[in-house]
């Protein structure tokens, strides 16, 4: 797919916004993990998408090498005031079923494609972590900060906004393809 092709099968996929991703400007962190680790979360050593589960940085630098483009998608929630749960938690909701059906849609062009979402996996209610392996690792999602991002870098790096203005909540995935 061309480029105008990926933002408009992106469009229709249910995003508010779609941008070409370089995968030269990725860059993992430590400091992320490090962040990871805090638990802020709370799914630290929970989920096989999660730190330490999903790898070491030089373990996913290594799948990160294998790509050269890709593809940022983002959902944009308005909010009623700062406030507003529900609509972040919808917002949140919308932006996993849009980037499942989109990876649905592209892994017919791209096979060997990677997905990168916002948040833990939740393909399971409970995961198989740390006793048995992953139940779906062709499905298995891991959040941008899982691999070391930085999602406003990112963001910024490849020429798309990442915040929206007052009253807004944007969430932010990506898919690298080759
Ligand atoms: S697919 Fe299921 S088992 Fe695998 S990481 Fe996700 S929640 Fe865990």
């Amino acid at each position: 797919m061309n480029k105008e092709e990926l933002i408009s099968v992106a469009k229709e996929a249910g995003f508010t916004a779609a941008g070409i991703l370089d995968a030269g400007t990725l860059e993992l962190r430590q400091e992320v993990r490090d962040m990871c680790k805090a638990n802020s979360c709370g799914m630290y050593e929970k989920r096989w998408s999660c730190p330490p589960g999903c790898g070491s940085l030089e373990d996913l630098q290594k799948r990160i090498d294998q790509y050269h483009h890709g593809l940022i998608v983002q959902t944009v929630g308005q909010l009623e005031d700062t406030m507003d749960v529900d609509t972040m938690m919808e917002t949140e909701r919308l932006q996993k079923e849009n980037l499942l059906r989109l990876r649905d849609i592209l892994l017919e062009s791209y096979p060997g494609l990677l997905t990168l979402g916002a948040g833990c996996c939740t393909n399971c209610e409970k995961c198989t972590y740390p006793d048995a392996p992953c139940r779906f690792p062709d499905k298995m999602v891991s959040s941008m900060e899982a691999y070391g991002l930085v999602v406003s870098d990112v963001c910024k790096s490849n020429d798309m906004k990442y915040y929206y203005g007052n009253c807004t909540i944007a969430y932010t995935s990506c898919f690298l393809l080759e």
